[in-house]
């Protein structure tokens, strides 16, 4: 029989299973405390239930804990986890510590649909989506657990092609009886697949991060074919009906490669396509992966796209790089094994 992961339900999922058990109604509740609030990682711990509850517990569910299998650690401070997943090909969360805060960058799923030509996840394939469990164990389980201030859906993965799992475990990190931090921690990414755009809209108040790196049709395609299903027109089209209100971020991630997006035409471009969208942009330094064709722009380039932009109203940030030597940085996360 295959046993339930309790990581990632509600107090109501909870009470369910409670019920069916035939336990007394404030046993769920106080398993949530245990879960979400004491981080339990196994059943044996959670010394306010019976020991008779606790056994039958350990028959039919899993807490959902499982440490990562492997730590690699960049020049710069920047942590590469990996942990095993169920459906057998493990996947990879990344710490990154700054100044002033400590980010999580979690996976939503084991690979990529999404095929982004510039990505190591999307030509590695697709082995399954994770479990609101597995997505949470990411955040639970690395050691620096206590000191996240942001957590980021950036890794490997479309998350709202996982929308299920991805928002319960939003629901977990945001709500009250979970781990109750603002939605203004958590980041969302995704290439713009609509119906779960719309969906999350609706449903979740977390920044939204949109990734965009081409400002025309056709060769946004050559980049990302999910462009065909879902035009950049049709998700622009979406976000100017959105009423964002002050209360949500949105921004445009923009990958920089060298002649290929990063002219002053294209930063015209851009700055058009975004106008009057209350956004800013992220640029992102290209990392080369083995066999791409494409290349990094070069300091110069990046600069004078940042400068145009901002003459264009645009906000405009460069993401550092982090953890490039231990092939964590964006676009670089594929499930390998360290050698
Ligand atoms: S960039 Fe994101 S959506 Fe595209 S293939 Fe990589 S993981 Fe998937």
């Amino acid at each position: 029989m295959d046993k339930t992961d309790l990581l990632g339900m509600t107090p109501e999922q909870l009470q369910v299973l409670c019920t069916a058990e035939g336990f007394p109604r404030y046993t769920a509740s106080q398993l949530a405390d245990w879960l979400y609030r004491k981080r339990a990682t196994d059943f044996g711990s959670m010394t306010s239930l019976s020991l008779a509850q606790r056994a039958r517990l350990a028959e039919v569910a899993t807490v959902g804990r499982t440490a990562p299998t492997q730590c690699r650690q960049s020049a710069d401070g920047t942590r590469k986890y990996l942990f095993p997943i169920s459906t057998g090909h493990p996947i990879e969360a990344v710490y990154i510590p700054e100044a002033d805060r400590a980010t999580l960058c979690v996976s939503s799923q084991a690979g990529c649909r999404m095929g982004c030509r510039f990505c190591a996840t999307g030509q590695q394939g697709f082995h399954g989506h994770l479990t609101a469990a597995e997505i949470l164990n990411q955040v639970f389980s690395i050691p620096e657990a206590d000191s996240l201030t942001n957590i980021v859906f950036m890794g490997m993965g479309e998350p709202m092609d996982n929308l299920d799992a991805v928002l319960a475990a939003t629901r977990v990190l945001t709500a009250p009886w979970g781990l109750g931090w603002s939605p203004k921690r958590i980041t969302v990414s995704t290439v713009g697949l609509l119906p779960g755009l719309r969906r999350f809209l609706d449903e979740s108040q977390c920044h939204l991060a949109i990734s965009l790196h081409h400002p025309l049709a056709a060769e946004r395609e050559q980049l990302m074919p999910v462009q065909r299903a879902y035009p950049l027109a049709d998700v622009l089209a979406l976000l100017r009906r959105y009423n964002w209100n002050g209360q949500r971020r949105l921004s445009f991630e923009y990958t920089m490669f060298r002649d290929l997006n990063d002219t002053p035409r294209h930063a015209s471009l851009l700055a058009s396509a975004l106008r009057g969208l209350p956004c800013r942009v992220n640029l992102i330094r290209f990392h080369p992966m083995p066999d791409t064709p494409y290349r990094t722009s070069t300091p110069e380039a990046i600069a004078a796209f940042r400068e145009s932009l901002t003459r264009q109203g645009i906000t405009c940030t460069l993401r550092a790089s982090r953890g490039q030597d231990i092939e964590a940085a964006c676009g670089l996360l594929a499930g390998k094994t360290a050698s």
